[in-house]
């Protein structure tokens, strides 16, 4: 079981097999290296490996300082099967999430048939207290998410199709009712996380989340310990193979997970890339504030350039659909039609990006994602300028792309100092610049965008 150097594992997963990070845990007995498959009841010091494919944390207080405080219900799976692993813990210290790789010994192998203590979908059930037990003892491997091993869903060969698997759209036409059906989705939307009060008047935390196939879109919500996976789930690029999902039959799918749901994180397979590669076609869908593409062009040479040629924005739009691949700068001379400075400001929405493919706006340089709390830079929305025309054409609202300094150069001033700006002066900025003509050095790489202009310079 232990990894060659190209056989396709990570270094990250040979090291996690050969140098377990919790050195300090060395194992009293010899435990045998299995398959989830091959496990069998019984007490037998056993080893094996697998991804998280669901979890639960059922939190049980006990004054007894020495008690378990709780036990994280963990189903753990490989091509093989899938099993349970019930993980007693004093600390709650355990983080895990959807899709990462695990090392588990144990000693024993229990059948929790007719029991609350496993589900059907993995029967077969160790329980583990390794902060009070010698002989067991588990691993969450940091960073293996984007390794291979393990990574193949149950009974999955490459020549042939899984079984129950369906398209959403067959799910929801009836086919929820199959047993072990499965569906296979890429994220298409993360939601953001909301707190909640179950019956028993304890809080908890859901998250919302839109998927979709090439047949329909759902939604899959998320609850408790589990909505920390989604931090590193990626719109329209993370896969999910969802077998047995709870669900709701609305106007569309509601997918939810329950116990005898398994989800495999970007399962290695064919249609799962598929499926990627459908998502990043159809979800090119423009970005509220595209970054600069500073790797595209190069404005240094165009400032010193000794052609320097004079487009009207027929001409631009002309050139850009005879040579569709070409990547051409040039300037325009154009008016601004209308300025939103001052109604964007009131709204909050100066600046703004995307993270975690949900819009992210304030009147500040950086702003916190609702998603995943990072704090990240936020650039002058675009919508500040209406249309600009010249005597030929028009390109509306939000399609131009300002560099940092042709921002700067057009207002007269940095993003932290027109975040700072009073209300009035704002107000007098969109008057003076209200059909003044401006020269704007433009690039265009002709990828079929046109009237997306990348602006490097402005000239009043
Ligand atoms: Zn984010």
């Amino acid at each position: 079981m232990l990894a060659t150097p190209g056989d396709g594992f990570s270094s990250d997963e040979v090291e996690a097999v050969l140098n377990p990070p919790s050195a300090q845990w060395t194992p009293i007995h010899d435990y045998d290296e299995v398959h989830i498959g091959a496990l069998e009841p019984g007490p037998k010091y056993l080893t094996f490996m697998g991804r998280v494919v669901n979890f639960y944390d059922q939190v049980k207080p006990s004054k007894r300082p020495e008690a378990a405080q709780g036990c994280l219900k963990i189903m753990i799976g490989d091509d093989t099967g899938a099993v349970t692993v019930r993980l007693w813990y004093a600390n709650p210290d355990y983080e895990t999430h959807l899709g990462q790789l695990v090392t588990v010994w144990t000693m024993h192998i229990s059948h929790g048939e007719q029991s609350s203590l496993a589900p059907n979908a993995a029967p077969l059930f160790t329980s583990i207290f390794p902060e009070r037990e010698r002989s067991c003892h588990i691993v969450f491997h940091q960073n293996s998410d984007n390794g291979t091993m393990c990574k193949k869903p149950y009974r999955c060969k490459d020549t042939q199709t899984i079984p129950g698997l369906m398209t959403l759209r067959n799910f929801t036409d009836g086919g929820y009712d199959v047993d072990y059906c499965k569906v296979l989705v890429c994220v298409k939307s993360i939601g953001a996380r909301k707190k909640y009060t179950n019956k028993n008047g304890n809080t908890s935390e859901l998250i919302s989340m839109g998927v979709f196939d090439d047949t329909a879109e759902a939604s899959l919500t998320l609850y408790g310990a589990v909505c920390g996976s989604t931090s590193h789930w990626q719109p329209s690029h993370t896969v999910l193979l969802i077998s047995n999902p709870g669900w709701r039959i609305d106007r569309m799918a509601k997918l939810s997970l329950n116990a005898n749901t398994r989800i495999d994180v970007d399962p290695d397979m064919a249609d799962a890339l598929w499926l990627r590669s459908l998502a990043q076609r159809l979800t090119k869908k423009e970005h509220i504030n595209p970054p600069w593409p500073s790797e595209i062009f190069d404005t240094e040479e165009a400032e010193t350039a000794s052609v320097r040629i004079l487009y009207t924005l027929a001409d631009i739009d002309e050139f850009a659909r005879a040579n569709p691949k070409e990547r051409f700068m040039g300037y325009i001379s154009v008016l601004i039609t209308e300025l939103n400075i001052v109604t964007i400001f009131r709204r909050q929405m100066l600046m703004s990006t995307e993270c975690c493919g949900i819009p992210l706006y304030a009147n500040s340089t950086t702003g916190k994602c609702k998603q995943c709390d990072k704090h990240v830079p936020l650039r002058i929305n675009p919508k500040i300028i209406g249309p600009i025309i010249d005597e030929t054409g028009q390109i509306s609202s939000g399609k131009l792309i300002f560099s940092d300094t042709a921002w700067e150069q057009l207002l007269g001033r940095t993003p932290e100092q027109l975040v700072n700006t009073d209300l009035e002066v704002l107000r007098y900025l969109e008057q003076r610049l209200l059909f003044l003509r401006v020269s704007l050095g433009f690039g265009c790489d002709g990828v079929g965008e046109v009237g997306r202009l990348c602006i490097w310079c402005v000239k009043m």
